[in-house]
């Protein structure tokens, strides 16, 4: 093909650029280095972009996660911002290192497919986080996993569950949705009798109101999804691990899983731990003003709150936790129907139907049908944000006003 010698393309091909005799400005596209002043001491981390590092010699071009060993070899390993934050939660949580992982429900399996093989035999509590079963039921199951469930107040009858090819205890605390404290302490020590290792689900407690290593737990994970990011527009999970043999495990696992995460997600996450401390704190006020005005209602049975004596564990939690947190469930009293409960959830205006918490937002849900527990149609579950308890409270009142209206 011949190049036009009129057209402004073939023109721009010939032309060096106007900036550099040596290169093609196309090359100079790619092959720039701009020179800007160092050490710019900004109170936030930087975000790097990358998945490809490159190398000075072909000696160090390996393809190794162990970056803080073999040094940056693969974005997916790590970036200098994905390893500042997994140390910040490491450091909180007390871990020797965190994996980040692109939700909680991805920690989950990261844990699984780390520890488990076919033949393998898991004891999971029965109120556990409902995706965590159904990946226990459906892929697992296939794979020749077998994930057993245990009353969740087992304590040190777990001993009894405990099989020759037991390869993990779950545990989760409080339960998802229905809010029973396991006495964790009790379970490490069963576990640590049979060689078991011991993964939790630490998300309610955010990694800090609960000290899952200090209770002899050996991996713990979060949906950061929820109280870390604390604003409803972020997915991310963490495994954090204790010894040298779970980090080797885990990492190999995590980079044959490919689990990478986004610099920016990291980045909301890590503004989003900046403030974790002072929406706790108002979490665990606000949710507790709401939970006693349920409490003194004639129409709620029950309280399902850690800090209330309804919750099975009570004692569990005074003994093992700093604090309680913004979500929990009720139970409406025996004469309420489905139609009823629905209406009172409908009616709700300041309280949005919506899954997940941790955010910002208050919000309902019904369980009904999604997980195993035996209070039926007559469970809900609230996540109080940061509105005024005032204002929440008044909600809920019109909503029990309206419900009434439903003739049984
Ligand atoms: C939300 C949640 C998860 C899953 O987190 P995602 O980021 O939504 O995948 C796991 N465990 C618990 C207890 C949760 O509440």
């Amino acid at each position: 093909m011949t190049s036009n010698p009129l057209s402004p393309l073939a023109k721009n091909d010939a032309a060096k650029g106007p900036s550099s005799p040596s290169r093609h400005w196309r090359t100079a596209l790619i092959q720039s280095q701009p020179q800007v002043p160092e050490n710019f001491r900004s109170l936030v981390p930087a975000v790097h972009r990358g998945s490809t590092v490159t190398f000075n010699t072909v000696a160090e071009a390996v393809d190794d996660w162990h970056v803080e060993t073999s040094g940056y070899t693969y974005g997916v390993y790590g970036t200098p911002n994905t390893l500042e934050f997994a140390k910040r939660i490491s450091e909180i949580e007390g871990a020797r290192h965190t994996f980040l992982v692109p939700g909680g429900q991805a920690a989950i399996a990261l844990i699984y497919f780390s520890f488990c093989k076919a033949g393998s035999h898991v004891l999971a509590p029965k109120n556990i986080y409902g995706p965590s079963g159904e990946l226990a039921d459906d892929l697992l199951a296939g794979l020749n996993i077998e994930v057993e469930y245990y009353d969740p107040m087992i304590g040190s009858g777990i001993s009894s569950l405990i099989r020759p090819n037991t390869s993990l205890i779950w545990c989760e605390t409080p339960g998802s949705v229905t809010f029973e404290i396991p006495d964790i302490p009790a379970i490490v020590f069963a576990a640590r009798e049979r060689g078991v290792l011991v993964a939790l689900d630490n998300t309610y407690a955010a990694g800090v109101l609960f000290d899952a290593f200090g209770h002899g737990v050996d991996i713990s994970m979060q949906a950061l999804t929820k109280y870390v990011g604390g604003a409803s527009d972020l997915l991310m999970g963490t495994v954090s691990v204790k010894s040298e043999q779970s980090y080797e495990r885990v990492g190999s696992v995590h980079r044959l899983l490919g689990l990478a995460i986004s610099p920016e997600d990291c980045a909301l996450a890590h503004r989003g731990l900046q403030t974790l401390g002072v929406r706790l704190a108002h979490f665990e006020r606000s949710a507790i003003t709401v939970a006693k005005w349920l409490k003194a209602r004639q129409e709620i049975s029950l309280v399902l709150h850690p800090a209330f004596e309804d919750c099975p564990g009570h004692e569990i939690w005074k003994r093992d936790f700093t604090g309680s947190t913004g979500v929990f469930s009720i139970v409406f009293a025996e004469d309420w129907d489905a139609e009823r409960v629905a209406k009172f959830v409908e009616a709700l205006q300041t309280f949005k139907i919506g899954m997940s918490w941790g955010g910002v937002h208050s919000l309902v849900m019904v369980y009904s049908t999604m997980t195993r527990h035996g209070h039926g149609h007559r469970l809900i579950r609230l996540n109080v944000g940061l509105e005024e308890a005032e204002d929440l409270v008044h909600d809920l009142e019109q909503a029990l006003k309206c419900a009434a209206t439903v003739t049984a």
